[in-house]
């Protein structure tokens, strides 16, 4: 069987993109906001920010702190942001709760602005860039009401296109890593067949969690067969 662009590729720290330790002391400098609340995270009660998406500050930093960025080898433009485990594994939980669409912007804010930054320095633009977010299975998004994914990708940019569609599939996260990377691709086509002079020339995919890299490579393959010329992407967080 081919193997995607993507596929058996693994991701390696970026030491050149750092955390943006700014943003968190900027969030914490709004002190008129405070109120006391249970933390999302951690359940404990503390000063809450609604700026923080009921994330009290420590477990903000923990955040901050974690191992990464992440830069998928032999892929200038695909990052994630941190790795899987610890506070961010209940972070993507509280992501994906119904109740909690307020963490969405916070995580993206925390997370994936420096990385959509450098995205822009390297695309030499200042504009807004267009987002192209990685669909949610259709049971995922029945549940929790929501596409996460929608949700990052708003936050970040005022340009969204809907390029790639997903059809029902067995959910990812039943399977094993192998299974993973045969079924990732599977169910992921065009959304739609657009006019050559309608495709953005440039986009970024937008997804909460990557295993593989196989979904992301495929979701870029689709998007070169629409004619995109330059694409990134931008996760919140890889299973290493
Ligand atoms: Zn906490």
């Amino acid at each position: 069987m081919p193997r995607g662009p993507l596929e058996g590729m693994t991701f390696s720290a970026d030491p050149s993109a750092s955390p943006d330790v700014p943003i968190l002391s900027r969030l914490l400098g709004m002190l008129s906001l405070l109120r006391t609340d249970s933390c999302e995270l951690c359940g404990e009660t503390s000063f809450l920010q609604d700026e923080l998406g009921g994330f009290c500050g420590p477990c903000v930093e923990d955040i901050l702190s974690a191992p990464g960025p992440f830069l998928l080898e032999s892929s200038p433009r695909v990052w994630a942001a941190r790795e899987y485990s610890g506070e961010m594994v209940q972070a993507i939980r509280v992501l994906k709760n119904p109740g909690h669409r307020k963490a969405a912007p916070v995580l993206a804010d925390l997370l994936l602005r420096p990385l959509y930054r450098k995205l822009q320095e390297s695309w030499m633009t200042e504009d807004d860039l267009v987002v192209v977010p990685v669909p949610a299975s259709p049971a995922g998004r029945r549940s929790r009401g929501f596409d996460q994914a929608r949700l990052l990708g708003r936050a970040l940019s005022s340009r969204e296109a809907l390029l790639v569609k997903r059809s029902r599939g067995r959910a990812q996260k039943v399977l094993s890593r192998e299974e993973r990377r045969e079924n990732a691709g599977s169910h992921f086509s065009p959304s739609r067949r657009i006019p050559p002079e309608a495709v953005p020339r440039r986009v970024v995919l937008v997804d909460d969690v990557v295993t593989t890299g196989a979904t992301i490579g495929r979701c870029g393959k689709i998007l070169q067969e629409l004619g995109v010329e330059e694409w990134g992407a931008l996760l919140l967080a890889v299973r290493l």
